[in-house]
């Protein structure tokens, strides 16, 4: 299997080898196809296991086909349980995002430092990476809206509901626009994920690595 098989076009297949990427991970096999036609997903995969390629990759794919219509508003939400992982995963947008035609600027937003600073670099952001209570925040201060989110994506979801972000992550579903795609990675399966996915995904393909 090699990533040539998976959908992506030429400027993201380069991207990928200068990352060293030579063969797609299972979990990237099954959900790079599966995002980049649209369908919710439900996976269960760890850290380590290369999710963040998994959805990172179609994400910036759909912005290259022009499926996901940028107009320098927030079209993709990646909501994340720590600052850390906001800040890893923006980066990994950033790497394979570096040299495409189509530039997609990426920000990670978190609490636990001043937000002006936050507020300001929003501008122009169409990929946001965020910590649920900060990303509140920011809205209150209409530093960014929501109402344009094409595509959601809960990454550690398990996590997440762990840190006590539950109520937080369903006032941000609430202003989310009906129609999107969505996408949940959570290492586990209990029942308040269940909950989620009921509440969240329409018809998801589950992938369990
Ligand atoms: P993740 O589980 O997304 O945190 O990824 C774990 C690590 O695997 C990261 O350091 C990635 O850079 C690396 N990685 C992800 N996919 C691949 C791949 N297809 N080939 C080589 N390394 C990869």
């Amino acid at each position: 299997m090699s990533f040539l098989s998976l959908g992506l076009s030429e400027p993201l297949l380069k991207a990928v080898a200068e990352q060293q990427y030579t063969q797609p991970y299972p979990i990237q096999q099954e959900a790079i196809p599966t995002i980049l036609k649209g369908h919710d997903v439900l996976g269960i995969a760890k850290t380590g296991s290369g999710k963040t390629a998994g959805f990172v990759l179609p994400i910036l794919e759909l912005f290259q086909r022009k499926k996901i219509a940028g107009n320098r508003q927030v079209k993709a939400l990646v909501l994340v349980p720590t600052r850390e992982l906001a800040v890893q995963v923006a980066e990994v947008f950033q790497t394979f995002g570096a040299n495409l035609p189509r530039k997609v600027k990426t920000l990670a937003v978190f609490g636990g430092v001043s937000i002006n600073p936050q507020m300001i670099a929003l501008q122009g952001v169409e990929i946001v990476v965020a910590t649920p209570g900060r990303l509140l925040d920011l809205v209150a201060s209409n530093a960014l809206h929501l109402w344009e989110v094409d595509i959601l994506v809960l990454d550690e979801a398990d996590k997440m509901l762990d840190l006590g972000f539950a109520e937080e992550m369903n006032q941000i579903f609430e202003m989310l626009p009906k129609s999107r795609q969505n996408v949940l990675f959570s290492a586990t399966l209990g029942d308040a994920i269940q909950g989620i996915r009921e509440n969240l995904l329409r018809n998801p393909i589950k992938i369990e690595i």
